[in-house]
């Protein structure tokens, strides 16, 4: 406290956590055209907004993730509530608090139930592009489902909204986990197959060995790929069922024009998950390349504590389908206004400014020309920052017009520099005509 007392010198300054990102205009308005198109996507698939706390029980993250996954091995940020000692982790995934919900709210008692989500989660990782700390995933969860229709349409729904956003370049990969008594006879011919080649294992892979064989099917590391390429196949231990539903996946896909390659290697290494497993993948993004990862998981509600339910969904990284639209788009998606409000001076503003609230509540997007507190500034300096905003219009509040109770409209943006005379008294009828906005 005593910093701030002005003998305390230069305070100094703050920095944002490592791994934290500020989003800035003008970026941040790429990011509300997006969540823009989300929404406006999720009604017409008649998908419902969810939304649960950002804190919750680690305990919930060590079952509902996984004890073997990276983000419970490694990644949380896990602390003891200051006053009672409680365990707690920020969400490094909403899949298992959409789920906790579920559970506590009963919300499939009467038929399943089509919901998503958008909000920051928290992991632990070394910053590098594409993975951050503190990172924003738009997910879905369709839970009370159990045909392979709805595994369909929750990647139809990915699918739509990468070509809605105008995404190119990007392929889904998509596999079959089976049910867990095919994955137990693969299990068994993975820890054999791995046992025999011991020595080529890497310290990862030693330790998942028996804990989670399945797991080392997916590991980066170079000198393991080609022990990983010559493994037992999971697909060949399906039986008719898994095989039946992931060939109505496949089918449906292709019938809506969704092109898709199968990726055998592609999994999710706890017992929860089941049937398929996808991911929607760039090659444009370096090694961050999946922009989406999905699966059936018709256990974790059990694990969870609730009554059997099926459930499918996926979790998409924003940052990285965003640098990848900037990357192939650069148009500015930053609104312009429609109006800049041009003020003579301070006497004015008694009466521009609940003009300038009844055009805005008509629809209308106004600047406000706001002062340095000497004064409004020139005409001139005024004119400037209206170009400057994008704006259409000018609305230029001279003295004479307000006194005749009148407003200049002043064309900006195609070079006729065209104007007229408005009446204040008047609005509605002429508000409609500054609008370029839907
Ligand atoms: P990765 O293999 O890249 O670590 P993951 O398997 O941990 O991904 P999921 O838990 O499936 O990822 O999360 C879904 C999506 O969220 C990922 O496909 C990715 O787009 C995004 N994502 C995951 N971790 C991060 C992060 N640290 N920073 C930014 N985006 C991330
Ligand atoms: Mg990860």
């Amino acid at each position: 406290m005593a910093d701030n007392t002005p003998t305390a010198g230069k305070a100094s300054r703050l920095a944002g956590v490592k791994g934290m990102n500020d989003i800035l205009p003008p970026d941040s308005a790429r990011w509300e055209w997006f969540e823009d198109k989300v929404r406006n996507l999720m009604s017409r698939y008649a998908f419902r907004n969810i939304r649960t706390p950002i804190v919750e029980p680690t305990a919930l993250f060590v079952r509902g993730t996984g004890q073997t996954t990276d983000i419970v091995e490694k990644e949380m940020y896990s602390f003891a509530d200051r006053l009672n000692g409680e365990e707690l982790t920020l969400r490094p995934e909403n899949t298992p608090g959409v789920v906790r919900a579920a559970i506590e709210h009963n919300l499939t008692y009467d038929g399943g139930k089509r919901l998503y989500y958008m909000g920051p989660m928290f992991r632990h990782e070394r910053p590098q592009r594409g993975r951050y700390r503190q990172f924003y995933q738009l997910g879905v969860e369709a839970l009370g489902f159990a045909g392979p229709e709805m595994d369909a349409e929750v990647m139809l729904l990915v699918h739509t909204l990468f070509q809605e956003l105008g995404l190119r370049n990007v392929r889904v990969e998509l596999n079959s986990l089976g049910v867990p008594a095919e994955r137990q006879a693969h299990r068994a011919a993975l820890i054999e197959y791995f046992e025999k080649h011991a020595e080529l294992l890497d310290e990862d892979a030693r330790r998942r060995l028996h804990a989670n064989p399945l797991r080392i099917l997916d590991t980066k590391n170079p000198a393991m790929q080609d022990l990983v390429r010559a493994a037992p196949q999971l697909l060949d231990y399906l039986g008719d069922d898994s095989r039946r539903h992931l060939e109505t996946v496949q089918g449906l896909l292709t019938a809506c024009g969704v092109a898709w390659t199968v990726n055998p290697r592609l999994v999710r290494g706890l017992d929860y998950y089941s049937h398929t497993v996808f991911e929607f993948i760039t090659d444009e993004l370096g090694a961050q390349g999946t922009l989406c990862g999905g699966g059936r998981y018709d256990g974790l509600f059990e694990l969870l504590g609730g009554k059997p339910t099926a459930a499918v969904g996926w979790g998409m990284g924003i940052e990285r389908v965003l640098e990848l639209l900037q990357s192939q788009q650069t148009q500015d998606l930053t609104p312009a206004p429609d109006a800049y409000a041009v003020i003579p001076d301070a006497a004015s503003l008694a009466v521009v400014v609940p003009v300038l609230q009844a055009l805005r509540a008509a629809g209308v997007a106004v600047q406000m020309h706001a002062g340095t507190g000497e004064g409004m500034g020139s005409f001139k300096s005024q004119f400037k920052k209206a170009d400057a905003s994008g704006a259409a219009f000018a609305l230029v509040f001279g003295g004479d017009e307000l006194a005749r109770g009148e407003v200049t409209v002043k064309s900006l943006r195609d070079g006729s520099g065209a104007q007229r005379l408005e009446c204040l008294d008047a609005i509605a009828s002429w508000a409609p005509t500054l609008q370029s906005r839907a």
